[in-house]
């Protein structure tokens, strides 16, 4: 027997910040590696909100796992969208686009799959309201924000104008707030020069949020001051308000004394709530893990699901003494799971339970100014924008990706330039999930663009095994 068929097989759920650093840890340990993910990039979701409003590319903020993984020499990656897990069997299935089934065996799992959008049980809101989590969300975000304008400046009607030119955003954490105060950018600097018949400054930019204040998790200071930025820009706050309906033209807002207020704007932007994705309760059910109340599974203090010493839960995904959805989080977990993998299986001394460093945390509120916190230190202003511009060109996965996304932010910051505003008016590429299962031809139209999909293999179901 070979090394490789002795190694221990390691599955790693997800190419996330959590799934890549824990392969990064696996490296160079005696174990056969294979990372799936449904996509075929690591995303840097914290800068979605600038690929939405024309400041980065797609290709800046994500960058091909293949390319990462490229000098993992222990490492397999596979695109294929994970749906359960047989714990007794050790066993993961997925479906690879075009709906076949595989099977990947395990003698540990590391689950790294994030969260998604949650709706708060309003799904339908959805077709209205874009959420930001994805790639796919940011472009229809660009498309829809840029397009409002061309279609204000060719409305006769007012009202018609009017509703162009009202963006509404539901939910006031970091990705709201930078996503608001970025398009009262985009309409008072970027396009100002631009069109004929309206003025883009007329844009209005409405805030919506059940709490008391935009970045409550930042503390009262740092919220006052994000509100007061957020107000000099003139993005219009609406806090305890409560969205009760969401349609093709706007949204009713029901306020702390009971009113409910309709507010007409063609751009509903959804930036409230996360979930655990369906695999979560696949491998819950599985392993008879517990879920908190978003669907993240629940671990102990060593990342595992008890009874499952070899189930690892890293990241978003993870339900934790309370710990944030936040990269720093995701990035730590992995390195933890991959390093006590690699202790096990090299007889090392166990690893101690997980700690979490908190770095703090910053968000970006307008050119020049952000807000930061970091234990007892709580900065605004120029100093905290500074900051946020290290922390996030320190973060960006690759060196490329540093040196292009600088190169993007110096006109974009100087000059109110952003080159990224293409978006297509007709629509291009997939119109159903490169998972779904469909007729042989449309099958391969759907995955490549080809429009016969005669020489494409035939969807099906039988299940291949690829590390068992
Ligand atoms: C708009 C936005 C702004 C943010 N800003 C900040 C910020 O400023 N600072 C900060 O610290 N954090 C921020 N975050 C949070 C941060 O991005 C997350 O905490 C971090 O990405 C979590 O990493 P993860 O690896 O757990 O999950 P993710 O990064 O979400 O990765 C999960 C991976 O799993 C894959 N996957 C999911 N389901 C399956 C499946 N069934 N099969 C196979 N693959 C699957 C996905 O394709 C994805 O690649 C932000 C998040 C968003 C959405």
């Amino acid at each position: 027997m070979n090394d490789q068929e002795t190694q221990r097989r390691v599955v790693i759920i997800g190419g996330g910040f959590a799934g890549l650093f824990a392969a990064r840890m696996l490296r160079r340990a005696p174990v056969r590696v294979t990372l799936i993910d449904s996509r075929p990039h690591h995303l840097f979701q914290p800068l979605l909100y600038q690929c939405s409003t024309g400041i980065l590319s797609e290709g800046k903020i994500a960058v091909p796992l293949r390319d990462l993984l490229r000098k993992h020499k222990n490492t397999d990656f596979v695109l294929a969208k994970v749906t359960g897990i047989d714990a007794e069997g050790r066993r993961v299935s997925a479906t690879r686009p075009l709906g076949d089934q595989l099977e990947f065996g395990y003698d540990y799992l590391i689950v790294a799959a994030g969260v998604q959008q949650s709706y708060f049980g309003h799904d339908e809101y959805a077709t209205w309201a874009p959420g930001m989590k994805t790639i796919e969300d940011a472009l229809v975000i660009r498309r829809r924000v840029f397009g409002a304008f061309e279609l204000a400046d060719t409305a006769a009607d007012p009202a018609e104008r009017s509703r162009w030119l009202t963006f509404a955003l539901v939910g006031a954490g970091p990705t709201g707030v930078e996503l608001a105060g970025q398009i009262r950018e985009v309409a008072t600097k970027t396009l100002r020069d631009e069109y004929r018949h309206i003025k883009p400054e007329d844009a209005r930019v409405l805030l919506f949020d059940g709490g008391d204040a935009p970045l409550a998790p930042f503390g009262p200071e740092l919220s006052a001051k994000a509100a007061r930025t957020l107000a000099k820009l003139g993005v219009e706050q609406h806090m305890h308000s409560i969205v009760t309906n969401i349609d093709g033209t706007g949204l009713s807002v029901r306020a702390q004394d009971g009113t409910v207020t309709r507010h007409e704007a063609a751009t509903v932007l959804w930036t409230a709530g996360v979930a655990a994705p369906s695999v979560a309760a696949a491998i819950a059910a599985a392993t008879g893990a517990k879920q908190d109340r978003a669907g993240r599974i629940m671990v102990g203090d060593d990342c595992t699901i008890p009874d499952h010493p070899e189930i690892f839960v890293t990241g978003d995904m993870m339900s934790l003494n309370k710990l944030p959805g936040v990269c720093e989080v995701a990035m730590q977990t992995g390195i933890y799971a991959g390093e006590r993998i690699k202790h096990e299986v090299t007889g090392k001394m166990p690893t101690k339970p997980f700690r979490y460093r908190d770095l703090g945390s910053a968000a970006y509120l307008s050119r020049g100014r952000a807000v930061v916190s970091v234990g007892r230190v709580h900065l605004s202003g120029f100093l905290a924008w500074v900051i946020w511009l290290f922390i996030h060109i320190g973060f960006l996965t690759g060196f490329r990706n540093r040196l292009g996304a600088l190169v993007s932010w110096w006109p974009a910051f100087v000059r109110d330039v952003r080159r990224e505003r293409t978006y297509t008016t007709e629509q291009v590429g997939l119109i159903h999930s490169a998972y779904d299962v469909l007729p042989p031809a449309a099958a391969g139209a759907a995955l490549t663009g080809n429009t016969t999909g005669a020489e494409l293999p035939r969807a099906g179901t039988e299940p291949s095994s690829r590390t068992g």
